[in-house]
């Protein structure tokens, strides 16, 4: 077994001083998601893929729709980030069979760095043939993108600044004693784009800022911009940016301190989707939304297909179906803080659902 990362972060720390946030938790997100227990209900978080079927089945048909729209194109890429342990990607396929076509242009691709949870996808997809990548970067350029993002970007590594008088400091991840704490380093700047739409900061106020979903906004939009197809961006977060700090970790479906126990819980933070909007905007695409994640289901018709597979289904599936989809829809996290975002190139009507 290997020693749990938090001895390897300590050493280091009292070696060479505090770590950036964004280090951090890059070293925790690597290690967390080599392991095999993450999702699910026996795991220690639950997504939406994993709460209805309806939620991949609705995301495929968007990506089938799209293509339809873009003249089917004889080859095309379907593109997962992230897929987690498969399940959305394996209900979008099994959704998008009967579409005329689809299957027989598309060749699908993953982006995922765990080993781990690569095989989990692998037995999902129940031998439908797929390529991984560690990076958007390796993506074949030579077709258009549908992609999509689930709870992806949120889990990326994210940077944290706070005022202090007229100085912007960067957030580390340093020790008090024998615990992991957050401190002040060395005085940084967020992107003065970032602050030009803000209000002027408060002294102690927290801006977030995560380089990587900038990064990939922009990789996206190239790849895009050149060879067509559509993105569908779903996560969670607020549709304009602000201050205030959104660190949290989830251990067992309970909240844990995001510091205690790196890589033995899922680190994430609010995907700012203004930003990821905007970024994307001065890259050459169109952005939709960002819709509640209740409201584009609604849209996609998922009461319709709900009631479509409980007819067919004993009564306790029936009413595990429906739970699932007013999860979905309706509680205040789900509906609301979980949203959803299209971004296109050229200039495109209204994607579905939005
Ligand atoms: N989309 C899934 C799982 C989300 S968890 C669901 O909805 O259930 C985040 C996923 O992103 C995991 O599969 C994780 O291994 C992967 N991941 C995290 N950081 C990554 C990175 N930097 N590059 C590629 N994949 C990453």
């Amino acid at each position: 077994m290997t020693p749990p990362l938090a001895d390897d972060v300590k050493g280091r720390i009292g070696a060479a001083g505090p770590l950036p946030l964004d280090a951090f938790m890059g070293l925790a997100a690597e290690a967390y998601y080599r392991r095999a227990r993450v999702f699910g209900a026996s795991g220690d978080f639950i997504t939406a893929p994993e709460i209805s079927q309806v939620f991949g089945e609705l995301v495929g048909l968007w990506c089938a729709l799209r293509w339809l729209a873009d003249g089917s194109p004889s080859r095309a890429i379907l593109a997962e980030c992230g897929p987690g342990r498969g399940t959305l990607i394996a209900d979008a396929l099994r959704a998008t069979r009967a579409v005329p076509g689809f299957h027989a242009a598309i060749a699908l691709h993953l982006i995922e760095t765990s080993p781990t949870l690569r095989s989990l996808q692998a037995e999902a997809l129940g031998g439908f043939p797929a390529r991984w990548h560690d990076r958007l970067a390796d993506l074949p350029t030579d077709a258009p993108i549908y992609l999509v993002a689930n709870e992806f970007l949120d889990a990326l590594p994210i940077r944290q600044f706070v005022r202090r008088g007229a100085a912007w400091r960067e957030r580390q991840v340093g020790l008090d004693g024998d615990r992991l704490v957050l401190v002040d380093g060395p005085d940084a700047s967020p992107p003065p784009d970032l602050l030009a739409d803000l209000p002027d900061p408060v002294d102690g106020g927290i801006l977030e800022h995560r380089p990587a979903a900038d990064a990939f906004a922009r990789d996206l939009a190239t790849r895009l911009v050149a060879q067509g197809g559509a993105a569908l961006i779903l996560d969670y977060g607020p549709a304009h940016s602000g201050y205030g700090g959104s660190l949290q970790a989830v251990a067992r479906h309970a909240y844990a301190d995001p510091l205690a126990e790196p890589g033995e819980a899922d680190l994430t933070a609010h995907l700012d989707f203004g930003r990821l909007a905007a970024v994307a905007r001065s890259a050459g695409l169109a952005a939709f939304g960002p819709a509640h994640q209740g409201h584009w289901l609604l849209a996609m018709g998922v009461r319709e297909r709900t009631a479509q597979l409980a007819a067919n289904a004993t009564p306790a599936q029936a009413a595990l179906l429906a739970s699932g989809a007013a999860r979905l829809c309706e509680t205040p996290a789900m509906g609301r803080l979980f949203k959803v975002l299209a971004l296109l190139p050229g200039r495109p009507e209204t994607p579905e659902g939005f």
